[in-house]
């Protein structure tokens, strides 16, 4: 029977453990994905160095490309929806009550093959599966599924931005797509950062001004946060002019609140809308994007060295040191 290879995750300070298993037969609904190379996300770091909790033993990794047994060239969402119950119902499958999660789920669930750091993954029904040209390069590609449609999902609560003053706080990989996707739809952008080469980064993807924490623009339409700093959600809410909207959604681990003052709130007639996970449209809008802008924009260059899946205890240490790092299992 032929065999399947991933990386298990026994908790934070233990080394990956290389777990070889049968390839399963997919039964109706499910599809079989060999995985042509992974990217590390954010988050798997924060899980690894134990900074938010993560079940354990289980199989990280989010962002991955891959071929079907078809052959076609796919990325594939974090989120598993039922689309059957009330949340899905109202429009809100990314929270589903029956939600499962692609690298999040705990091996003891029964699902092997639930994560990117593998030679394979096995996609459940209610998986959005959405095919990939062959113009995209997979390093590209690989971050669609986490970073690229939550920058997409950001885009859609925020209304259009097109002739619209944008703040990004964050230059990340996040806040640099976020630049790019409102530069490409005509906003104004201005990007918040305290790291010069982040900021030089962001010139590169679209940023029309970039600055310090310390002189952040006044009266924006949107800010969209994505550094997870209490003090930048403060700053968000601060730089909105009326109507304005902040979009937030890098604060997804543990921190101090944030002090908000109502009055403000009524007489500037602003909105707070928070951003986790996506809707199926969202991976659609992020590959089509990428697709279109990846040659003007280096998305090519976010992602630096690439590691076998043997070495991901390595690619672990020098994640960080770029926006992303790669995971090629088939090395
Ligand atoms: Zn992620
Ligand atoms: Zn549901």
């Amino acid at each position: 029977m032929p065999s399947a290879r991933y990386a298990r995750w026994d908790g934070v300070g233990r080394p990956f453990q290389f777990v070889e298993t049968d390839r399963p037969d997919p039964v109706a609904g499910e599809t079989l994905v060999e995985i042509d190379l992974a990217t590390i996300c954010g988050s798997d770091l924060h899980t690894v160095a134990g900074h938010r909790p993560g079940p354990a033993p289980s199989v990280l990794g989010h962002e991955q490309i891959g071929r079907t047994v078809a052959g076609d060239r796919v990325v594939w969402s974090v989120v598993v929806s039922c689309f059957g119950c009330t949340r899905c119902a109202r429009g809100l499958p990314q929270k589903c009550l029956n939600l499962r999660k692609f690298g999040h789920e705990p091996l003891t669930a029964g699902w092997t093959l639930s994560g990117g750091f593998a030679t394979h993954a096995l996609l459940p029904p209610g998986t959005t599966i959405v095919p990939v040209p062959d113009t995209l390069p997979d390093v590209v590609a690989a971050p669609a599924a986490c970073a690229t449609a939550t920058v997409a999902a950001m885009l859609d609560a925020a209304d259009p931005v097109n002739g619209r003053r944008v703040l990004v706080t964050g230059a990340g990989l996040l806040g640099v797509t976020a630049a790019a996707m409102c530069a490409a739809a005509g906003a104004e952008v201005t990007v918040s950062d305290p790291d010069p080469a982040r900021q030089a980064l962001a010139r590169r993807f679209g940023a029309e001004h970039v600055v310090g924490p310390d002189n952040r623009p006044r009266a924006v339409d949107v800010a969209l946060e994505l550094s997870g700093a209490p003090a930048a959600v403060a700053a968000c809410l601060d730089a909105l002019d009326v109507g304005g909207r902040a979009i937030l959604a890098g604060s997804v681990s543990p921190a101090p609140p944030v002090p908000v003052d109502p009055e403000q709130i009524v007489r500037r007639l602003l909105t707070v809308h928070g951003v986790h996970n996506y809707r199926p449209e969202h991976l659609v809008q992020a590959v089509a994007f990428l697709a279109a802008h990846h040659e003007r924009f280096p998305f090519a260059q976010l992602v630096g060295d690439t590691f076998a899946l043997s070495q991901l205890d390595r690619a672990f240490e020098q994640a960080g040191r770029t926006p992303r790092v790669a995971v090629d299992p088939r090395r």
